[in-house]
This record gives structure tokens, C-alpha cells and sequence, in this order.
């Protein structure tokens, strides 16, 4: 049973409290009306979502990360003991808060939420601590934003559980060890890369998180459907999911706005036809991509002879923030191959210019007639 917490905001019921994650989303990225956005955004993944999965069994794809869990979680409990710690990373979107959610519910304990950027100083992260009830799930999303201050108390808090704090300076200085309930923290990155080694050796269970297929995401919208109440056919879910971009958090996005259009349009009932036409009327292409990621790949086409250009140069002349571009637009577009990282800057690749129906710039051409030759 998850026991009732007096936590605020709409979490309480559930044991959770998301009003630290609520604050710390500070419009950093401000794309609330994109619909192929993939990060948080105030709303989209409330706890009273009805679309978020809570148990494993409602939990689609992921297999291997799935599996490992619900191994790791029975011989915990079977031991008595609390679950080790557990370090998600994955790009946004992907079920990272969902994972977390499910663990402590078959834990059968509270789920507790907040973020890297929410936690500013020791004293908040020792707040938090010392409130958690023994064997509660911690969830710290952004955990490579915590402030350096904050990581230090975190070391013995994960591995001794206890908290070690210094107050005062000088002659006045006072150590204190204050032992606390062993807890589980779940850990959520988007950067691998950014978290120190001090903190990601600190987890005991390193997971990483996939795209998901378009079989699996038309599987999750179907299911959304369910839940939402829309009749849709089986080709128009396939549809949306192949233009979600691997991407869960997108393909309920999608879903819930082709559901207005097939109110008006089809008698509520989603056709292929319907979804082909609001998504066209969205701007989203067959491959998923939206205005500003086509914006994007013709400014390195038209302007820059296909790359390199540099980030902060590029974002200039799209007028994008460059972190929007890393974290939304890139990963997807490297994925599908359109876009390369070189050490002097972006790309685009020859599959990019065929998709906008754009010639080949110069620099390519030549590298194409090169690998001709040598052929
Ligand atoms: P993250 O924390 O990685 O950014 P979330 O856990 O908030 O992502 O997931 C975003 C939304 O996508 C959730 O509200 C949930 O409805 C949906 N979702 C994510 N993963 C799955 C899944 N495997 N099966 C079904 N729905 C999912």
C-alpha cells in the first residue's frame, strides 16, 4: 500500500510531491506550445494523468530495463532490504518519472519527487531527507544539476545513510552524524555524461533508456485511446506513432490534439485520413519533424553550405536557444540520420537535403562524386 503523505499540490493522495519539480522548470525552455517538445511541461505530466502507466504490466517496451528491474526489486524484497540505487538516463520523454512511480508502487512504498535545480542549498536536500519514511523511493529528475554543495551531503547519505553536517566556523564549528531511514534514490538524467563519478558510482543499478519503436508507441497510444475514450483505427495509431519521434510523451501530445480535429472531422472516430490531416495541419512531416526542425536543417543548407556551423551561431539565425536545439531538436535528427556532430560544428547529411526536396550544397556534391570515384 502507498501510505497517504501531507504532501502539497495534487500529488498528496499518491504520496508525492511534485511541487519541487514544479519550481524548478523555470522556462528555461520555453516551448509550451511545440508539440514535438519532449521535456516537462507544467500539465503534460501530472500525477493525475490518467495516461501514465503504474504498474509494470502497463508499462510498454523497455523490455531489458523492465526486466532487470523487476529482478532487482523481488530479490529486495525478498531479502527484506531496501532496493539499491537506481541511475535512469535516456532522453526527456521516454517514462523516466513513470519508472520511478512503478518501482515504489511495487515496492509497496511512497514515491517522493523533485529535481536537481530545485534542491539549492544542503539544508533543503536534509529537509528532504530527513522526512522520507524507511524504504521510500526518492526521485531526484535532473540529478547532474545538483549544486556541488548539495552532491557532498548526498555521498553519505547514499551510502551510509546519514547525513554529516557542519555548522558554524572556527572554535564554534559543531560536526553532527544524524543516521537516517534507509531510502532508495531513482536518479534521472538526460546528460550521462555531466554526472560526476563520485555520484554516478554511488548507484547501484545503471539503466538506460531507448527510442522507442513505432510498433511499441502505436501500442502506447492505443492504450492513451483507451484511457482517453477515442476510437481510433489501428492505422491511424500507427501513423501517430511514426511521428512521434521515439517518443511516448509526444505520441499522447499528438493523440490528444488529432482527437479536437476528430471531433469536428470524422464524427470523433480517428481515421488514417483525420490523423494525416492534422498532422499536416500541425506541421508535422511523415518522419516527425516539425516547422522548427526543418527550419533548422535549411538554415545549414541554404546559409552555411550544409555545415559545419557552429551551436551558438546556428541558434542565431534561427532564432532558437542553443540548449532548445541540443536537447530537442538534435537528438532526433541524428537519429534519423539527417545531422552530424563534428568537432568544428553541425552537419546536415545528404538524406536531409533529399527530405525538403532541397539540391545538394557544394561541399556535399563533392563528397559524393569523391565516394563515386572511389567506389
Ligand atoms: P521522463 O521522466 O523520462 O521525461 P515521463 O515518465 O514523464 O518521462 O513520461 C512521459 C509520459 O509518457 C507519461 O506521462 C506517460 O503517460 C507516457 N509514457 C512514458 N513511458 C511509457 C510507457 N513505457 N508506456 C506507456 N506510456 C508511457
Amino acid at each position: 500500500m502507498i501510505e497517504k503523505s501531507g504532501g502539497r499540490g495534487g500529488g498528496a493522495e499518491y504520496g508525492i510531491d511534485w511541487d519541487a519539480r514544479d519550481l524548478s522548470r523555470d522556462g528555461e525552455l520555453d516551448l509550451e506550445n511545440r508539440l514535438t517538445e519532449t521535456g516537462y511541461i507544467p500539465g503534460d505530466g501530472e500525477v493525475e494523468n490518467p495516461l501514465r502507466p503504474r504498474a509494470f504490466s502497463e508499462y510498454i517496451g523497455q523490455e531489458k530495463v523492465k526486466e532487470n528491474l523487476k529482478i532487482y526489486i523481488e530479490a529486495a524484497k525478498s531479502r527484506k532490504e531496501t532496493l539499491d540505487h537506481v541511475l535512469l538516463y535516456g532522453p526527456p520523454g521516454l517514462g523516466k518519472t513513470t519508472l520511478a512511480g512503478i518501482v515504489a508502487n511495487e515496492l509497496g512504498v511512497n514515491l517522493r519527487i523533485t529535481s536537481g535545480p530545485a534542491i539549492e542549498k544542503p539544508g533543503d536536500l536534509a529537509a528532504l531527507l530527513t522526512n522520507l519514511s524507511p524504504g521510500d523511493v526518492l526521485f531526484i529528475d535532473e540529478v547532474h544539476r545538483l549544486p556541488r554543495t548539495v552532491e557532498e551531503i548526498l555521498y553519505p547519505a547514499m551510502e551510509d545513510f546519514a547525513l554529516d553536517i557542519i555548522t558554524g566556523k572556527g572554535q564554534m564549528a559543531a560536526s553532527y552524524h544524524l543516521p537516517l531511514p534507509k531510502f532508495t534514490l531513482v536518479g534521472a538524467t538526460t546528460r550521462a555524461g555531466q554526472l560526476s563519478a563520485p555520484l554516478r558510482d554511488r548507484f547501484g543499478v545503471v539503466l538506460r533508456l531507448e527510442l522507442y519503436e513505432p510498433r511499441e508507441l502505436g501500442l502506447i497510444v492505443q492504450r492513451s485511446a483507451k484511457i482517453l475514450n477515442a476510437d481510433i483505427d489501428a492505422d491511424a495509431a500507427i501513423e501517430l506513432a511514426s511521428r512521434s519521434r521515439g517518443t511516448p510523451r509526444i505520441a499522447n501530445r499528438l493523440l490528444k490534439r488529432v482527437r479536437d480535429f476528430a471531433e469536428v472531422m470524422s464524427g470523433g472516430v480517428i481515421t488514417l485520413n483525420t490523423a494525416q490531416i492534422a498532422l499536416e495541419r500541425m506541421e508535422i512531416d511523415e518522419l516527425g519533424l516539425d516547422q522548427s526542425d526543418r527550419n533548422m536543417l535549411r538554415a545549414i543548407i541554404k546559409n552555411y553550405g550544409g555545415g559545419p556551423v557552429g551551436l551558438e551561431t546556428l541558434a542565431a539565425a534561427i532564432g532558437e536557444e542553443a540548449i532548445t536545439i541540443e536537447d530537442v531538436n538534435e537528438p532526433y535528427l541524428m537519429q534519423v540520420g539527417f545531422l552530424t556532430r563534428t568537432p568544428r560544428g553541425r552537419c546536415v547529411t545528404p538524406a536531409a537535403c533529399a527530405h525538403l526536396g532541397l539540391p545538394l550544397p557544394s561541399r556535399l556534391r563533392a563528397e559524393e562524386e569523391l565516394q563515386l570515384k572511389m567506389e
